[in-house]
């Protein structure tokens, strides 16, 4: 029978971390306000910490997790967070009442050591008196969070599509003598208004010797004739972050060697696409883009990894890149494909798509077309 209740997406990602952290030997992980915290219990507001059992909330009925938040977020966390937190509403810092929170005998407390400051950190462990050990656990929800469930799938899907709806209705209503930044104003306004809750990061335009800057900042200047425009620019919906970037050409008399390096960086972004499966890792297909522009003899203009993860924050795992671990790809994970090649004082070109990583052929979630596009 369906009964009809809606499962708490909470639920099922904190029963996965439960597992993880038995395996690191950790009884308890404390996760701070945050994207985490967002992650693993819904919450959405700007103060509050759970505390996650290792040994599980729900098989044995009793409410072994915990959640801590201040009055304000009283009503809020009652609607957001799932059952298996036994929810608390603290007077004072949040931290001070962790000890009281924590099962008596003491234990091992994971604490991401990425984001507590040193100076929470050893008021933590003055509060725990020698009955916890404290563990550095850095890394153990956004390895859960590289693996995106339907929701999220659909909700990146949903943010991708409302950026390139926006980007398309840019580039109609022309581009060329407005400046950079008109055009990234103008761009993020349109997100807006199809709904998007902000842009996911500063958008970038930036035109001719200006996009040899890889996070160029868009300028007061107007975008001139018959140079290259590179556009870089996503958007956040349902809390979830679209990235893409597509170069432009803003006239047909672009010089030959902007052409011949948008067909070189093209090449190497479609080898990769054809390439991305469960399987290879990070690094592997960092490699697959660098062998095709090192070869054309452009290899120390393409100063960046390739691509990186993507969910609730813009930049997450698993990374692709020279420095990446050889971790292999998964079924789920959500990465852009964003090979480049900068020449200072001349041009820039960059190709990124968003891609979700499948057994077979990833599905590309950027509709724009990737031919060279000459815009007015
Ligand atoms: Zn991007
Ligand atoms: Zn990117």
């Amino acid at each position: 029978v369906n009964s009809g209740a809606v499962v708490h997406p909470g639920s099922e990602r904190t029963r996965r971390l439960t597992t993880t952290l038995g395996e690191q030997e950790v009884d308890v992980l404390l996760v701070g306000t945050g994207v985490n915290l967002r992650y693993l219990t819904g919450f959405t507001g700007t103060h509050g910490l759970a505390l996650i059992a290792a040994a599980g909330g729900g098989e044995s009925g009793t409410a072994a997790h915990r959640f801590l938040t201040d009055f304000r977020y009283a009503t809020q966390s009652a609607e957001q967070v799932p059952a298996e937190f036994e929810r608390e509403i603290v007077a004072g810092s949040l931290l001070e009442a962790v000890p009281a929170s924590l099962p008596a005998g003491g234990g091992r407390l994971g604490f991401d050591d990425a984001s507590l400051t040193v100076g929470l950190h050893s008021q933590l462990q003055e509060l725990l008196a020698g009955t916890w050990e404290l563990v550095p656990c850095a890394g153990a929800v956004e390895r859960l969070r590289a693996v995106k469930d339907a929701g999220e799938l659909a909700r990146i899907r949903a943010a991708s599509e409302l950026a390139d709806e926006a980007l398309q209705g840019v580039v109609e209503d022309g581009v060329v003598g407005r400046s950079e930044r008109d055009v990234a104003i103008d761009l993020e306004l349109r997100m807006r208004r199809l709904g998007a809750e902000a842009a996911s990061f500063p958008s970038i335009v930036a035109a001719g010797a200006h996009g040899a800057l890889p996070h160029a900042e868009p300028r007061a200047q107007e975008i001139p004739r018959d140079v290259l425009l590179t556009i870089d620019w996503g958007a956040r919906l349902g809390g979830y972050c679209s990235d893409c970037t597509r170069t432009y050409a803003t006239g047909a008399g672009i010089p030959a060697e902007a052409s011949e390096v948008y067909e070189l960086v093209l090449r190497a972004q479609e080898e990769v696409l054809a390439a991305v499966k469960v399987g290879p890792s990070g690094r592997e297909l960092d490699g697959v883009a660098r062998a095709v522009i090192e070869l054309a003899g452009y290899g120390e203009h393409f100063g960046h990894g390739l691509g990186h993860g993507v969910g609730m924050e813009v930049h997450e795992g698993p990374r692709l890149s020279r420095t990446a671990g050889e971790e292999p790809l998964r079924a789920g994970n959500v990465v852009t494909i964003e090979p480049g090649v900068y020449l200072p004082g001349r041009l820039g070109v960059r190709i990124e798509d968003l891609v979700v990583v499948t057994e077979g052929a990833p599905e590309v979630l950027t509709s724009m077309s990737k031919a060279l596009t000459v815009v007015s």
